[in-house]
């Protein structure tokens, strides 16, 4: 799977950093509780003290915003994803706990012994710094530099991190039926290259902070102060050449940026240091005379960086990586100070998870349709399927309706646009076919061996499609997972069962309620396929222009008005001497886009479905009509509160917007909005002049 071309409803940062998975707790007293009922409409929520065409989000989610701090083993705290995520990892729990304890299947033995080993912290105490010691041992033995790609399959072979770049099998972006090889800039441990290469306060100040925890780490491993010193400082070098040769995230969200095919020969040409055929070969994947290298840059200047920097440096990179990639796994010390800096100092978490928690998610992440089988029979029922079929129906009917009547568009391109809606994808619920993790080997004693495992199955997962027909029924998520995403090379739209719960999809609410939340989304994955990058792709989920030259000229122009509109809302105010930081209009514009026409046409697939109940949207339910219903219910999904710290991170690094402005945004967007709460024109939330895409 493409990461790059992955576009999911939100990242998810609960409870950890965005470079790191969740952190675990050793120090862990807390009995898990199940967590209670989540409502889909929420009129304790609201803040009727708030004008909502000034501050619609203040509105619908002020009181909860105002009585939900963020509790401190999270960053970020929402009323819909939080609480969701929460309560499905609870249920996930409780079938890890008793398939940890007498397993009914040979299904239920391995992910209960998966469980089973993160949860025995006893012995995870006992083994220390051992774990990584067989890694450090394989990266001893390097003299030169020549001798890395024989090097790095070993430690990849191992199921070790170990940094450096990204490889692995991904469709072709113009030949979506081909699986082809591809080749990704990586090595970083921060979460951005900008907190390597900018200069401001705060990024100058977490690096001071990065070269302590680094120094820190290497004395852990057994480093005098004086050798810790010196490894910290290689590191740093080594990752900060790295990030400046970077392709930035928004440069990487366009398609043509990441898109160069080599043969192996002309990738052998810009890196003559490296040797790929040893490389290729030793990581035991199939024959291929051509690739896609996403960053040809990167490469260029990492051969030069493989000639500058002296071997006892790259030992040190690589002994950071396998440390670092593992340190969650370890013995108390190691943890608690990866928590520090990671969690703590990067993104503003308190205290770690408990483990109980970590330990769910951790099977979620490795055998996630394994337990996801047994997850989605207690959890999913064959009715809930039926009607979010018809809610999909119901959306891609308003999509089409909205692109006949497109105003901006030419018969020829919207023709064009309805094909690619006709062949969407969808996937609901979970997939038909399960994956088959039978060859990973699982033992209740050895949490860093298990994940070494898993990790190897899905490298050969990955490897395994080379050149094979694409299967078009794989899943990017597994089915607990509240978020939701659409794919352009499969040109499909994908739920988990996860999301398909309240306060997202509700059998017993109004239906105003339920298009304003799992409807919403439904119609922003839609979207997604028309966004600036989405737009690219066609109906095959091949990478070739659909639209005139005028229509996609209109086009750029109307999602221009986007990006500069979300260019102005603050993603966090000045303070202690740190700037105001805004949103980044470019690297949030597909998402933004999507927001916008999933609002839009969710509407208009509510007031179809109204009509054929002889029913209309100035009904009321509560003393609020169905159309302010529908807007609430909306901006409930998106009610939450966040560290700063992870607020300014997620806006270097998020192409999603924060939950205030995809509601603030997206309704300031849609004169549908301020006609349901009687707004005056001019007023914030419904303006003289607006954006619109879709
Ligand atoms: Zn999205």
């Amino acid at each position: 799977m493409n990461l790059f071309r992955f576009a999911p409803i939100l990242i998810l940062t609960a409870g950890t950093a965005l470079a790191q998975a969740p952190a675990v707790s050793h120090a862990d007293a807390n009995k898990p509780e199940p967590p209670a009922a989540i409502k889909s409409f929420d009129l304790s929520a609201i803040d009727k003290t708030a004008d909502p065409c000034t501050d619609f989000y203040q509105y619908a989610c002020g009181n909860w915003v105002k009585t939900n701090a963020i509790p401190s083993d999270q960053v970020r705290w929402a009323r819909s994803f939080s609480l969701l995520r929460e309560r499905n990892r609870y249920l996930l729990f409780e079938e890890l706990d008793a398939a940890a304890k007498a397993p009914k299947s040979t299904l239920q033995k391995q992910y209960g012994d998966m469980f089973a080993s993160c949860m025995d912290t006893a012995t995870v105490e006992k083994k220390g710094f051992a774990p990584i010691k067989p890694a450090w041992a394989t990266i001893a033995k390097l003299s030169d530099v020549k001798q890395l790609p024989a090097l790095l399959s070993e430690l990849e072979n191992q199921g070790v991190p170990d940094g450096f770049f990204g490889f692995g099998v991904g469709q072709d972006d113009k030949d979506s039926s081909k699986q082809i090889a591809q080749l990704f800039q990586g090595g970083l441990s921060l979460p951005d290259r900008d907190y390597y290469i900018v200069d401001t306060k705060r990024f100058t100040a977490i690096r001071a902070q990065y070269i302590e925890h680094l120094k820190k780490m290497f004395a852990l491993a057994g480093d005098t102060p004086e050798q810790a010193a010196k490894e910290a400082a290689a590191v740093m070098e080594i990752e900060t050449a790295m990030a400046k040769s970077s392709m930035s995230r928004t440069d990487m969200r366009s398609p043509e940026n990441r898109y160069h095919i080599y043969a192996v020969a002309d990738l052998q040409k810009l890196t003559p240091v490296f040797d790929w055929s040893i490389f290729f070969k030793a990581i035991g994947i199939g024959h291929f005379d051509t690739l896609n290298v996403a960053t040809p840059n990167f490469f260029k200047d990492l051969n030069g960086l493989l000639q500058s920097e002296p071997v006892d440096a790259w030992k040190s990179y690589l002994r950071w990586h396998a440390l670092h990639g593992q340190a969650r796994d370890l013995s108390k010390a190691f943890f608690d100070e990866n928590f520090a800096f990671f969690s703590k100092t990067l993104s503003g978490q308190q205290e770690p998870e408990a483990r109980w928690k970590q330990c769910s998610s951790l099977v979620d992440r490795t055998l996630g349709e394994a337990v996801g089988q047994d997850w989605v029979k207690e959890n999913f029922p064959p009715a809930a399927k039926d009607s979010m079929v018809k809610l999909v129906a119901a959306l891609e009917k308003s999509l089409g309706d909205d692109i006949r009547t497109l105003p901006w568009m030419t018969d020829a391109t919207k023709k064009a646009a309805e094909e690619k809606l006709n062949m969407f994808r969808n996937k609901i619920g979970y997939p038909e076919k399960w994956r088959d993790y039978s060859s990973i080997k699982v033992d209740r004693t050895d949490l860093v061996g298990n994940m070494h495992h898993a990790s190897v199955y899905e490298r050969n997962y990955d490897f395994a499609k080379l050149g094979k027909p694409v299967d078009e029924k794989e899943w990017g998520m597994s089915p607990p997972t509240v978020n939701a995403y659409y794919n352009p090379s499969f040109n499909d739209i994908n739920f988990p069962a996860g999301i398909l719960q309240p306060p997202f999809f509700d059998f017993k609410i109004d239906p105003a309620v339920n298009f304003g939340g799992i409807g919403v989304v439904i119609g922003h994955e839609m979207t997604h396929g028309f966004d600036d990058e989405g737009s690219k792709f066609d109906g095959h989920g091949n990478l070739r222009e659909w639209q005139t030259d005028a229509d996609r000229k209109a086009f750029t122009e109307r999602t221009g008005c986007i990006a500069d509109e979300y260019s102005g809302f603050e993603a966090s105010p000045a303070h202690d001497g740190l700037p105001a930081m805004n949103l980044k209009g470019e690297l949030t514009l597909g998402e933004n886009t999507a927001d916008n026409g999933g609002l839009r046409i969710a509407y208009a697939a509510l007031l179809d479905t109204l009509a054929a109940e002889n029913k209309s949207v100035t009904e009321q339910i509560d003393g609020y009509t169905l159309a302010q219903r529908y807007f609430i219910g909306f901006a409930q999904i998106w009610c939450g509160n966040q560290t700063d710290q992870i607020a300014r991170m997620l806006a270097t690094t998020d192409p999603h917007s924060p939950g205030k402005w995809r509601v603030n945004g997206s309704v300031q967007n849609f004169e549908e909005f301020g006609k349901a709460f009687g707004c005056k024109q001019g007023t914030p939330m419904y303006p003289a002049k607006s954006c619109r895409v879709w």
